[in-house]
């Protein structure tokens, strides 16, 4: 391998740091594979020219493979491209149909590069200038021509099927590619394969075909966006929608910015993007010095803010500020987005007073609440109280004794009642008049009070009588309540017109007895018995407060 010399390596080595660089940057998928196919289609004529530019056998030779094996692989090329069009290369995404699809083209070129027994192509004379094609070369020349079929036939399907004008165009403008690129190889084989012993050779047939039918690969392409509708719509996107997008590089120099973004910021390609400018022009919605802090030392962070532009009309706009990483996360740029949320502010204010006032409405509503409740408790309290002595009323006793006893059944424990009168009390009624009957009245009711334990309850049972419920007292508790009653009693005085006026009581005395009360519970009596039960000790305890008053008064009597 003699030709192969350090400036040839140079090449090489260049032409596979070429090959490296597109296959590792960010350009698109299409855009690699149309190079690695525009590569493979300069290989022909750079093969041709280096035949017939030496005259050393093994170096003409090596130019020849070069150029089958870059004509092996057009046929799968063009073909692949085809697929691409017709938007069929899902075909080509398992595996042993790749294989399959590249198989015969693979085979073409090992037989060009191996040329076993010289039945690919023979020297004429010692001299590859002139050459015999063995059999190998017409099954490639074949093989060529089947790819090239088949993708025709994809070609005519897909026409048929097609209906956007657009793509009808791409369609015969690669038509139109390929039938050129077939019509100069076949003229190519006619007169310098077959015809060349007669005519002589006629140079750059195949080499025309393919830079004619690259045009048309390229104007398909370009012309009529064959693979970029995506990246054409994500341009059309980045300009037309509201949002204003800013793109500045890692030293913050504006590198792009779409027309949105003008009516946010004065903004010039390659200048530094002056943020704080920006965040100054207006009023800063809050407090912008962390943000510009974290815009400066944390470039790595996605931040947010809002700020008020103040030139023309009123807008709330919101700053949103993102890195752009690359594939080993570090920073490339950032991406500025500015986004007017006015109506939203608006909604936001809007929604924040109404709030405001509900939440006052909803004070005044508990301040309301608390005045029913208070005003509540107050008629709750009047509805089972006496008006002027403040003792619990006849009903509410009724009730509650009817609770108490049954309760104090259930558990076979005793319980007493007292009945109180005042003695002669008609006679200050009379003597002293009526409002002064009442403050006595009143103030007997709070000296008996005085006198009870905080289990027992004294209640106003008619007029100038009291009762008292004792609940868990046998009798001789009962007696010493009811004496120290009525000592208080007895020790008080009422004041009026300036006159001390001491009262003295009568008094009757019943007990519930624990043995009678244990029975009742054995017996499994019924709530419903216990008024009754009720009814006849209140008879008995004013049988005895009657016979107290016909004692002499100020006196007590068990019942
Ligand atoms: P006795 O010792 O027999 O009980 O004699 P008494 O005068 O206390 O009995 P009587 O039943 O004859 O009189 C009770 C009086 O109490 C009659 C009624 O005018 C009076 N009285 C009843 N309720 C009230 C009241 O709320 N205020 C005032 N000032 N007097 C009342
Ligand atoms: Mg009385
Ligand atoms: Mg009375």
């Amino acid at each position: 391998m003699e030709f192969i010399r350090p400036d040839f390596l140079l090449f090489v080595c260049l032409f596979v740091l070429l090959g490296l660089f597109i296959a590792l940057n960010p350009i698109s998928r299409t855009h690699k594979a149309y190079l690695a196919f525009h590569f493979i289609m300069m290989l022909w004529p750079l093969g041709q020219v280096g035949v017939r530019s030496t005259d050393i056998p093994s170096y003409q030779h090596f130019y020849l493979t070069v150029s089958f094996v870059a004509l092996s692989l057009l046929g799968p090329g063009w073909l692949a491209f085809v697929l691409f069009l017709t938007k069929r290369t899902h075909y080509l995404r398992r595996p042993p149909r790749l294989l399959a699809f590249f198989m015969p083209a693979l085979l073409c070129a090992a037989s060009a590069i191996f040329n076993p027994f010289g039945q690919f192509l023979k020297p004429e004379d010692g001299q590859y200038a002139d050459r015999q094609y063995g059999p190998l070369f017409w099954i490639m020349t074949f093989v060529q021509f089947a790819y090239f079929f088949i993708a025709l036939l994809h070609m005519f399907n897909a026409h048929r099927t097609v209906r956007s004008l657009n793509e009808r165009k791409q369609l015969a403008t690669s038509l139109l590619g390929m039938f050129v690129l077939t019509v100069f190889a076949v003229l190519d084989l006619l007169f310098n394969v077959v015809l060349s012993p007669w005519l002589g050779v006629v140079q750059g047939l195949t080499s025309t075909g393919i830079v004619l039918s690259d045009i048309c690969f390229v104007v398909a392409i370009y012309r009529y966006g064959v693979f970029d509708l995506v990246d054409t719509a994500k341009h059309k996107i980045f300009e037309q929608v509201e949002t204003g997008i800013v793109v500045i590089d890692e030293s913050c120099k504006v590198l792009d910015f779409n027309r949105s973004a003008v009516g946010f910021a004065h903004l010039v390609k390659g200048e530094t993007f002056d943020l704080e400018r920006i965040l100054l022009s207006g009023q800063p919605a809050n407090d912008v010095s962390e943000f510009l802090f974290r815009y400066r030392h944390h470039p790595e962070d996605r931040i947010r803010t809002e700020i008020l532009l103040t030139d023309g009309p009123y807008r709330s706009v919101s700053l949103q500020i993102s890195p752009l990483m690359d594939q080993f996360k570090s920073l490339q740029g950032r991406i500025v987005a500015f986004y007017d949320v006015t109506e939203q502010r608006k909604l936001i204010d809007e929604m924040n007073e109404k709030n405001e006032a509900l939440h006052e409405r909803n004070l005044e509503l508990i301040a309301i609440q608390d005045e029913l409740y208070r005003a509540n408790k107050k008629l709750e309290k009047a509805a089972i109280t006496d008006g002027l002595t403040g003792c619990f009323n006849r009903t509410f006793f009724q009730h509650y004794v009817e609770h108490e006893a049954f309760l104090c059944k259930q558990r076979g424990v005793p319980f007493s009642i007292l009945l109180f009168d005042i003695d002669h009390f008609k006679q200050i009624n009379d003597r002293y008049g009526h409002l002064a009957g009442d403050e006595v009245l009143r103030s007997t009711a709070e000296a008996a009070r005085s006198a009870l334990r905080s289990i027992d309850l004294l209640a106003r049972y008619g007029g100038e009588e009291f009762t008292v419920f004792l609940p868990q007292t046998n009798r001789d508790e009962a007696q010493a309540v009811a004496d120290r009653i009525m000592a208080s009693v007895v020790g008080n005085e009422a004041w009026i017109a300036g006159e001390k006026i001491s009262v003295t009581i009568s008094m009757g005395i019943v007990t519930d007895g624990s043995d009678e009360a244990a029975a009742a519970s054995d017996a499994g009596e019924e709530r419903t018995d216990i008024a009754g039960e009720l009814r006849a000790l209140f008879a008995k305890v004013d049988v005895a407060l009657y016979k107290a008053k016909n004692d002499g008064r100020n006196r007590v009597v068990v019942s």
